[in-house]
């Protein structure tokens, strides 16, 4: 039987899907994580610690590891261990990316540099550093512009400001959110337009798009909490094309080649544009909403794809299909969640699984980034899909002790 080896950060929510879609494939699993666990004595093949912080380091205990226990595949599940994987995959020659590719992919800055040396349509960019006068950068730059973190994820940190006044509130905020880790931000022009998701699969560098999500609700900021995502995306077919092309370029001028790949992209009237690529899958617990060819998990093709088995499909199911990313309803500390019977109840809505615990503080953009659950609806259309979406959500109340 071949063996996986499953990068895990330890607070992820992608454990189970993982592990699950091993067992259903049946190969050995062997799942590293940044913390040792207790259990590892007891089960030696099948837990193991590695240095997360340290791609190289990790890649030569990995390496130690498979002298005993041979590894066939490597896998990440969020934007540092993909770095990992990539790094792990280098040392023991598995299918997967240069440990190069995942760096620039990791980190916002590089990622833009290559991107627009490829001459793939990006925002206008520049490099800042905290310490410089946050009055004289507001004076060169040009509004609307988006401040934002170079290694941060899912929109924390990335702050859009319309004038000096709220550059220099803005500046601030993210001095405060990244003191003590990280010196240099990014300033970037606002690119107006819609926003779409491309979750997608790259194979021997070709990208092939499992799913393409719209993203009805209006992101102009200041802050980007992300809420509903839903596809079939409605944007005309060669739109989507030109979608697709955009995101294949931005994969290989950072010189990605292999697995999950996750980018948001803009379009207007002068195109689409790339805003981010990660060489990850879609993050939190929101793979729930697809379904490939007669029900199999985006996990277990990622597995698939990098032990080198037989994929059945890469066709996601026929109906519409959508998330919600339940929006933070406040800052406080949640004492309950009501309504749960009755959002579920909502027809098309298919599960709503509170995240958040109670006790559990709740921090609001762009500080926090971590949403209190999630809510799937599948159905014939996109359109209903959303509404029963905002149906569910309207069902549920959060009861928070504000300190
Ligand atoms: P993260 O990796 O933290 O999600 P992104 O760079 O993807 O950071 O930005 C998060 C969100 O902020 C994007 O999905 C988009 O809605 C918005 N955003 C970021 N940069 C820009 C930009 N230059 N113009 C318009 N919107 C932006």
């Amino acid at each position: 039987m071949p063996r996986l080896l499953l990068l895990l950060p330890s607070t992820t929510y992608r454990t189970t899907a993982f592990v699950e879609a091993a067992r259903r494939i049946g190969v050995e699993l062997t799942v590293a994580s940044e913390r040792p666990s207790t259990l590892e004595a007891a089960n030696p093949a099948g837990l193991l610690t590695l240095d997360f912080q340290n791609p190289e380091r990790a890649a030569d205990e990995a390496r130690a590891f498979a002298r005993q226990h041979p590894i066939d595949a490597v896998i990440g599940v969020d934007d540092d261990s993909a770095v990992v994987a990539a790094a792990v995959a280098e040392r023991l020659r598995l299918k997967g990316n240069p440990l190069t590719a995942a760096l620039a992919a990791r980190d916002k800055h590089r990622q833009r540099k290559l991107l627009a040396a490829a001459h793939v349509p990006v925002p206008g960019f520049a490099l800042h550093h905290l310490n410089e006068d946050a009055r004289e950068i507001a004076k060169q730059v040009v509004y609307p512009c988006v401040l934002k973190p170079l290694r941060l994820s899912a929109s924390r940190g990335v702050i859009r400001a319309h004038d000096p006044a709220t550059f220099v509130a803005a500046h601030a905020r993210l001095a405060g959110l990244l003191a003590g880790c990280d010196t240099e931000f990014l300033v970037e022009d606002f690119v107006p337009g819609y926003e779409v998701a491309l979750e997608g699969l790259l194979l021997n560098r070709r990208l092939h798009v499992l799913a393409l999500f719209d993203k009805p609700d209006p992101l102009d900021g200041p802050f980007f909490e992300e809420t509903i995502y839903v596809t079939p995306s409605s944007a005309p077919a060669g739109l989507q094309k030109a979608i697709a092309q955009c995101a294949e370029r931005a994969a290989r001028a950072l010189g990605l080649a292999e697995g999950p790949v996750h980018a948001e992209l803009r379009y207007n009237d002068r195109g689409p544009w790339l805003i981010e690529l990660a060489a990850r899958p879609i993050g939190g617990r929101c793979s729930a909403v697809l379904r490939f060819g007669d029900g199999v998990s985006l996990e277990e093709l990622i597995l698939r794809h990098a032990l080198g088995m037989p994929i059945p499909s890469l066709e996601r199911e026929a109906v519409a299909a959508g998330v919600m990313m339940i929006p933070i309803p406040g800052a406080g500390v949640l004492r309950e969640v009501r309504g749960v019977v009755e959002s579920k109840a909502v027809p098309l809505v298919e599960d709503v699984q509170i995240t958040a615990h109670p006790g559990e503080r709740l921090v609001p953009f762009p500080e926090g980034s971590r949403y209190p659950g999630f809510i799937f609806a599948r159905g014939q259309t996109p359109a209903a899909v959303e509404a029963a979406l905002r149906e569910a959500h309207r069902r549920l109340t959060f009861e928070l002790a504000v300190s």
